[in-house]
């Protein structure tokens, strides 16, 4: 896919091709929310849907379009090679021909199982905005591109981990369903959900970064469990999207267990709900190829630096910085390890075994017997 566009012709600023890529990538966007529209039942989430509305999802996607039609345009006038502009333009226009923002939606079931490709597109649209221009103007590793080998990997990852999510959603939920079958504590429920919005926002934050802490650390020592986590660690590149490079397995048997004392203490929605849209943040900024400074508050909130010595191959960085959000809790348990200033100079899992692309990693733990 990244060689089609490979045109070698330069991608500098006014060379055409910013404006073909964004092109191409908004008029694949649109092309995916003009199926969404067309059959909802079957492409999108309705748990989703409860949170949007057609009202400014109709408008968002003729933008989309129309600034895919736009930049595709842009892009074919300044560029030698018109295969980026002509893409983009052509999979707008296959947009709009089969309907594109005023596609009639018939009523669609508020529940049922659906595939969630307006989870993903939504998702994609947010993260890319924020992120790609972040590492464009501040990268901490500015020879990398957001183009960068695997890049197309990632994206798998992230497009299906975005369509199953009901299905995860759903097994997440076992662990704590089971545990609140033999441990009901109505007295101690009453209490939590009674306190106040941040300090059982603070609370959920620290129960849940432990549970990732003791989840992280036995995915690591664990030969079993490391051949699922491995695959997070495959990646020499890492970026906003790396992030997304997670076995099925590991997401799922993560987040379960995670979730199992927020549960049991029953802490209220509004809080957890809170921590769910602070960490699908917070865990692709850890990726992001970004070299802000934090001063002092280092110490207390997990930056990009501090998680990307937990991908480095270096020898005296493996099996260091489990946590997620609190990097006080590696202090607690012996397993810091922030250097002042430095960055790793190499990522990875050092060896390269294990094969690219997202078939080979969904199969490879269940193949491979070596550590
Ligand atoms: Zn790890
Ligand atoms: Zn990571």
């Amino acid at each position: 896919m990244a060689g089609v566009f490979d045109d070698q012709e330069p991608a500098s600023f006014g060379s055409g091709w910013i404006s073909g890529t964004a092109s191409v990538f908004l008029g694949a966007l649109g092309l995916g929310a003009v199926a969404c529209l067309h059959l909802p039942e079957a492409l999108t989430w309705p748990e989703v849907r409860a949170i949007y509305s057609l009202w400014w999802i109709r408008p968002l996607v003729g933008t989309v379009i129309g600034a895919a039609f736009v930049l595709g345009f842009l892009s074919a006038l300044l560029r030698r090679r018109k295969v980026l502009g002509l893409t983009g333009m052509t999979l707008a226009l296959g947009a709009s021909l089969a309907g594109g923002a005023s596609v009639s939606v018939e009523g669609a079931p508020a529940s049922g199982i659906g595939l969630g490709l307006d989870w993903f597109l939504l998702n994609l649209l947010l993260l890319a905005l924020v992120f790609v221009p972040m590492e464009r103007f501040f990268p901490q590793w500015p020879a990398q591109s957001t183009f960068r080998t695997g890049w197309t990997t990632d994206l798998m990852h992230f497009l299906v981990s975005h369509l199953l999510v009901q299905l995860s959603a759903w097994l997440t939920l076992v662990p704590a369903t089971a545990a609140l079958r033999y441990a009901l504590w109505p007295d101690v429920q009453a209490v939590v959900s009674s306190l106040p919005w941040v300090v059982q926002f603070g609370a959920v934050l620290v129960l849940a970064d432990l549970g990732e802490y003791t989840m992280h650390r036995l995915f690591h020592v664990v030969p079993a469990l490391w051949r699922f986590h491995a695959i997070h660690h495959s990646s020499e590149a890492v970026d906003w999207l790396a992030g997304s490079r997670l076995h099925l397995v590991d997401v799922v048997l993560t987040r379960g267990f995670t979730f199992v004392p927020i549960a049991l203490l029953g802490f209220a929605d509004g809080p957890v709900y809170a921590y769910l849209v602070f960490v699908s943040f917070h865990a692709v900024f850890i990726h992001a190829n970004v070299r802000f400074r934090f001063g002092r508050a280092e110490q207390l909130i997990v930056t990009p630096r501090f998680h990307h010595w937990h991908h480095s191959a270096q020898p005296e960085a493996v099996d260091k910085n489990f946590a997620v959000h609190l990097p006080w809790i590696d202090r607690l348990f012996g397993t810091y390890y922030c250097p002042p200033g430095q960055w790793p100079s190499k990522y990875g899992l050092g060896r390269g075994e294990i094969p690219d692309g997202y078939w080979s990693h969904l199969t490879w733990p269940f193949r491979s017997r070596r550590r």
